[in-house]
């Protein structure tokens, strides 16, 4: 496809390029901004990994060249691209860089890139990356593999969501052809879990309230949970689809206490489209993962009795 070399074109030429993802990175941001670092450094560029989130998830620290990122801007950057960021205020600069390439999977994407390559139904932005580099004819090191693969695993739940087809299978199969053992990659992310995490779990189950015949499911998380567990913020990432997953459920929110807001977080199973209701409380995402913060004077009662009505009307539209 013209953009993908169009997109390459631009690689070449530049010499300071910066990798940058969205804050409060997750696998596929992380890796997808990494998975590029080997090859361009290769190409003799200099690079930048950035990202304005501090400390990083640690869960992620086995990616390669995992401590290259940097929340330190670079002096000079000639050429700036944007992975898995769906909008430019998620991408924690102040000002927008000279020439911007956006390449991305959120459905919601605001094209604020100057060449924006969007592709909604590919799995993860990895898989993007995946189809330019193949596009291109570029050899695939393992530690680019590694990321890919991650980001795959990640944004897919371990291959469960509707996004993957055989493209998908395709894609990770061809990784680990270029050196990923799949089981390592399982072990680094699944297997090192931490206490504090699984009692914050405890604790936040207990606030699960059930709603629209059990169409709707609310989970709360509050600071004082947090402190009295450990817990820290990525430990929150998956409560959520864990709620989703009780049998009536067809979307699931969390609420969490920030100290920005409110962050809420949507979950669909089968048809209700959670984008547009994240979208309408300033956030975004995809159809059925999407989220959005909540800012000003709110508390949880007030949020729920909000989103209920939002929610109520996606379940019921639909079947
Ligand atoms: P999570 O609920 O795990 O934070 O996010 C789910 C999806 O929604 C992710 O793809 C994430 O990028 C997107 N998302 C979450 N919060 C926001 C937000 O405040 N703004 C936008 N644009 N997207 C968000
Ligand atoms: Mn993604």
């Amino acid at each position: 496809m013209e953009i993908y070399k169009q997109i390459w074109d631009k690689i070449e030429k530049a010499e300071n390029i910066m990798l940058i993802a969205h804050i409060n990175p997750d696998g596929d941001a992380l890796g997808s901004s990494l998975s590029l670092y080997p090859i361009l450094k290769k190409m003799g560029k200099k690079v930048t990994v950035f990202n304005a989130t501090k400390p990083l998830p640690d869960y992620l620290d086995f990616l390669p060249n995992f401590n290259k990122v940097t929340d330190k801007l670079p002096k000079k950057i000639d050429l700036t691209i944007s992975l898995d960021c769906g909008s430019f205020d998620r991408l924690g600069l102040d000002e927008k860089p000279s020439f911007l390439i956006n390449i991305d999977h959120h459905v919601s994407n605001t094209n604020y890139g100057d060449i924006n390559l969007i592709e909604p139904n590919h799995a993860s932005t990895s898989q993007v990356i995946y189809d330019i580099l193949k596009a291109n004819n570029i050899e695939i090191p393992t530690d680019t593999a590694v990321c890919i693969y991650t980001a795959l695993i990640t944004d897919t739940g371990s291959f469960q969501y509707e996004s993957v087809n055989d493209k998908v299978f395709e894609c990770a199969a061809e990784m680990v052809r270029c050196g990923v053992k799949p089981d390592y990659v399982a072990k680094m992310l699944f297997q090192r879990d931490r206490l504090s995490r699984l009692r914050l779990l405890a604790k936040a189950y207990e606030t699960i309230e059930m709603c629209c015949d059990g169409k709707v499911a609310f989970v709360e998380v509050t600071k004082e949970m947090m402190e009295i567990t450990g817990a820290i913020k990525e430990d929150t990432d998956t409560i959520v689809n864990s709620v989703r997953a009780i049998a009536p459920v067809e979307i699931a929110c969390m609420l969490r206490e920030d100290d920005e807001g409110i962050k809420i977080s949507l979950r669909s199973k089968n048809y209700a489209d959670v984008s547009k209701i994240a979208v309408k409380y300033g956030g975004g995402g995809h159809i059925r993962a999407a989220g959005a913060t909540l800012k000003g004077e709110f508390n949880f009662e007030k949020v729920k009795n909000m989103l209920k009505e939002d929610l109520a009307k996606e379940v019921k539209n639909n079947k």
